[in-house]
């Protein structure tokens, strides 16, 4: 079987991580075929090795040796299942790469993910943090997807409401090393028109009421590269926290001492821009040897090379006490440790 399986020993991670740190897998394997995915997990079974999933690595805080076996999801394939003059159903392979993807919908005058365009990473990875950007989330087109079920030894099918999709949050987060997800089937709408809601993406964008997927997409396009690190020029995991969301008293009580705070009322709670937190505590630009703070969105964390994920950790403590010691804020990481535990 492991000469079917072409498992690669001390393979080199830091291509396959958007930090960029310096990783190495001791046992790695491309997945590009499903059938590969349950004799991987047999196989590692048998030897008593962990297994974790890797896809596009951006939302990754590699560290330095990974043991077990590391997957890395390749599956392609890209098939409209059903369709109607209105709308359409997306078949995807968890391999694809997202932003690819974006581009090829709104190529095609399909409505639904242009607002989140230029998110690096694959497909299968886009359920287990709920992808949103500006005011969009993956869950308001996924209809369901198709996972390895790693408990049961079997491949599932999750309609949409049993994935416990939250806010950057999901039933994948919630139960680490469960599903392996192998495709996505997304609905999408055949419509000229597609709705913009969040104010900073209006302002990128013509007085008309009715913009349409690719008039959209170029915006987002234009907003995001002015303003975020592009991994493959500046190593970052994007968003370093996730936005704190605090109860009505706590924030009435903030904002009576810092009047100017970012805030937006979020399910009966009240979400805080952890970018504008960090950003007040003085930490925007600020830079530690080869780790520091982005110059343009104090929420993104970035690494020049050479550096160690203990130096980005460091980093980001210092700034976790700041925000708790001015606002008495806790911050949240955002990406998920690979692996999950030491
Ligand atoms: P990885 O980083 O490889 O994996 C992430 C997690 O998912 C890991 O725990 C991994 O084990 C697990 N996983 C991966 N694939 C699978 C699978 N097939 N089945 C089961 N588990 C799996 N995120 C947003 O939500 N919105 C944004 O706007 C956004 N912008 C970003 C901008 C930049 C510049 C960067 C660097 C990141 C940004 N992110 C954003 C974070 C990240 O791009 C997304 O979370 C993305 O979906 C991660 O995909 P990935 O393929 O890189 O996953
Ligand atoms: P931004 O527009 O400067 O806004 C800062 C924060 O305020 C965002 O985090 C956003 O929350 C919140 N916000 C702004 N307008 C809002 C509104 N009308 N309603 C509710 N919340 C609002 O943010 P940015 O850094 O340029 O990023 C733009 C978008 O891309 C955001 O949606 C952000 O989440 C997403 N993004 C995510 C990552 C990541 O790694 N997770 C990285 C880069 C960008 P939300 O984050 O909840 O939208």
């Amino acid at each position: 079987m492991a000469t079917l399986l072409q498992i690669i020993r001390n393979q080199s991670l830091q291509r396959f991580n958007t930090l960029a740190f310096d990783a190495i897998a001791r046992h790695y394997l491309a997945i590009e075929e499903e059938s590969q995915l349950v004799e991987a997990i047999a196989f590692a079974r048998e030897r008593g090795w962990v297994h974790q999933v890797l896809s596009g690595g951006s939302n990754l805080l590699m560290r330095p040796v990974i043991e077990g076996l590391t997957l890395h999801m390749q599956l392609q394939g890209i098939s409209v299942l059903e369709q109607d003059s209105h709308a359409l159903t997306l078949e995807v392979a968890a391999g694809e790469n997202w932003h690819a993807l974006v581009a090829y919908t709104v190529s095609q005058g399909w409505q639904g993910i242009e607002s989140l365009a230029l998110i690096p990473g694959c497909t299968g990875a886009a359920p287990v943090q709920n992808i949103g950007a500006y005011g969009c989330e993956i869950k308001d087109v996924l209809l369901r997807l198709r996972a390895y079920d790693c408990q049961s030894e079997c491949f599932v099918t999750l309609e949409a409401q049993q994935c416990q999709f939250g806010y950057r949050d999901s039933l994948f987060k919630r139960q680490p090393g469960r599903y392996v997800i192998c495709s996505v089937q997304l609905a999408l709408q055949k419509s000229a028109s597609a709705p913009v809601n969040y104010p900073v993406l209006r302002q990128h964008l013509s007085e008309s009421v009715d913009h349409s997927p690719k008039e959209v997409f170029d915006a987002v396009c234009k907003v995001r590269s002015s303003k975020l690190p592009d991994p493959a020029v500046l190593g970052n995991a994007g968003s370093f926290f996730k936005n704190p969301c605090i109860s009505e008293q706590h924030f009435a009580r903030i904002k009576a001492q810092y009047p100017d705070i970012v805030a937006y009322p979020q399910h009966g709670e009240v979400k805080l821009a952890a970018g504008w937190l960090i950003d007040q505590c003085g930490w925007r630009g600020f830079c530690d040897g080869p780790v520091g703070v982005h110059e343009k969105q104090a929420l993104v964390l970035v690494h020049r090379q050479g550096g160690a994920l203990t130096q980005l950790l460091s980093l980001a403590e210092r700034i976790r006490a700041s925000v708790k010691l001015k606002y008495g804020v806790e911050l949240e990481i955002e990406p998920q440790f690979f692996p999950l535990s030491s």
